[in-house]
């Protein structure tokens, strides 16, 4: 893939870079591995401070760094700026808790016959971060953020489609006062990755992407035998029961399906709805999908902008003709807008079944798929009957059908009444193919320390 900007608006590429060659890669492994020497060293006060002076600079620059965003990949500039601003939130966050996030843990010492038993949490080294296009700031600071704190220095492999992204982000960091390597972005493409992967400087990676970027860079790390945090795709079932308010569950899910039109890891797609309420629940669903019209993502007023690019939008319409063919009812959508530019339609598709791809694959665009189910034995099957296990939403008014669905869906999380989201505060990741680890909260911050035991005699 070439490294280029290119407007999902028109279709027009404007800008193209080269990719790094491979001794200007060397010359930044080489400043990486330097800089984290003394960065590591550092207080975390000054961290702290640092990572302040990179939130202000985020506030500041909201506005600009959303247009670069709605011209690379799409995303209208209102959503642009509240991800700024939830990275800049993020940032914030870490700079006040990390200190005690990094806290050395006591041990029982008398248990283990010493005088003094804790953990300590060291950071590990230069961190390679292998990034989507999909909330180009927002997947970098999630990981960066609380890297930094705790030490490590960071390597950034942005998504070729975000090139302008990814340089203004290294821009943030280093015009905060973080020492220049601790933040770099490589521009390759992901067949130099492998090779960034092995060396022995990289301590560390973190992937967030799609199910077979995560296989490949994970391979290459286990090789190399090297720590890796993969969060990758997913297919989020949303539970409807007749105990739920259905016309706020109807809300909610068009307002998790269509947003970042429909490009987010976490947005439920699978939206298995309880026989008894699913007429009540399709028609608000359907009602708030068409309100949604796309537009030019540099508009202030527009709420759902064209797809990244033009592969993502053949993609999804194979997902939909399938469906289609195989019986399903396309109540909306279902087809591209004219162009120019890679627009598709909030789509909701109805009766969805086993054979349909829609069932177990990834919807990564505004398509949502509506299975009705006759109880909660059979929506908790249906749900978790998919290899991938992000997140999972719960709608209902029973605390028993809340405790089941808590307790069975197998997802990284499960929101109750409510939509998944991510936030600084609460970890974040998945189980099955949608991949281990987690980041945010303190054990995102800890993935990437070295927990070294401490027993004194
Ligand atoms: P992708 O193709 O996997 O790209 C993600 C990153 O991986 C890019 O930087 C890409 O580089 C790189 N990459 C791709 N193949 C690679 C390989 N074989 N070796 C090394 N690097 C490789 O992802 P996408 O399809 O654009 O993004 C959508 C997917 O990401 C969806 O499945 C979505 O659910 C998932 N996602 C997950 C999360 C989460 O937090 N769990 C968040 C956002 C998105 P190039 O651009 O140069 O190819």
């Amino acid at each position: 893939m070439t490294i280029a900007s290119t407007d999902p608006a028109t279709g027009r590429t404007w800008q193209t870079y080269d990719a790094l060659r491979p001794e200007e890669v060397e010359r930044r492994l080489a400043r990486a591995a330097a800089a984290w020497e003394t960065y590591r060293t550092t207080s975390l006060e000054r961290r702290a401070a640092w990572l302040l002076a990179a939130a202000r600079l985020l506030e500041e620059r909201a506005g600009e760094l959303a247009a670069l965003a709605a011209r690379e990949m799409g995303k209208p500039v209102s959503a642009g700026r509240a991800e700024v601003l939830k990275c800049a939130r993020a940032s914030r966050y870490y700079a006040a808790n990390a200190a005690r996030m990094l806290e050395p843990v006591p041990a029982d010492a008398a248990a283990v016959g010493a005088s003094e038993a804790y953990v300590r949490y060291e950071p590990l080294g230069p961190v390679l971060a292998v990034m989507p296009w999909n909330y180009p700031f927002w997947q970098v600071v999630r990981f960066a953020a609380p890297a930094l704190m705790a030490g490590n220095v960071v390597l950034l492999k942005h998504a070729s489609n975000v090139p302008a992204c990814a340089l203004a982000l290294e821009e943030v960091f280093r015009a905060a006062g973080f020492p220049e390597a601790a933040f770099q972005t490589l521009l390759i493409g992901s067949r130099a990755v492998e090779e960034v992967v092995r060396d022995r400087r990289v301590a560390a990676v973190t992937l967030t992407g799609s199910e077979g970027a995560g296989r490949a860079v994970a391979a290459a790390a286990g090789r190399a035998i090297k720590k890796t945090v993969l969060e990758l795709g997913g297919s989020d079932p949303f539970v409807v029961m007749p105990s739920a308010d259905v016309g706020e569950a109807a809300r909610v899910a068009a307002a998790s399906r269509f947003q970042n039109a429909g490009q987010s890891c976490i947005a439920a797609k699978r939206f298995i709805v309880h026989r008894d309420c699913h007429g009540e629940f399709t028609r608000a669903f359907r009602e708030h999908a068409e309100a949604l019209t796309p537009g030019d993502p540099m508009r202030e007023d527009t709420a759902l902008g064209p797809l990244a690019t033009r592969r993502a939008l053949d993609d999804l319409q194979a997902l939909v003709d399938d469906a289609a063919a195989k019986g399903a009812r396309v109540l909306c959508g279902g087809k591209p807008g004219p162009g120019p530019g890679w627009y598709y339609p909030p789509t909701v598709i109805d009766g969805v079944t086993e054979e349909m791809r829609l069932w177990s694959e990834e919807a990564f665009g505004p398509v949502a798929a509506v299975i009705e189910v006759a109880g909660l034995d059979e929506a908790i099957e249906v749900a978790n009957a998919t290899d991938l296990g992000l997140s999972s939403n719960a709608w209902t008014g029973s605390q028993e059908e809340a405790g089941r669905l808590v307790a069975e869906l197998r997802a990284g999380a499960v929101f109750v009444n409510g939509m998944s989201a991510s936030y600084p505060e609460l970890p974040f990741g998945g189980v099955k193919d949608s991949g281990y680890g987690r980041e945010l909260s303190d054990l995102g911050l800890r993935e990437f320390c070295n927990a070294k035991t401490v027993w004194k005699g």
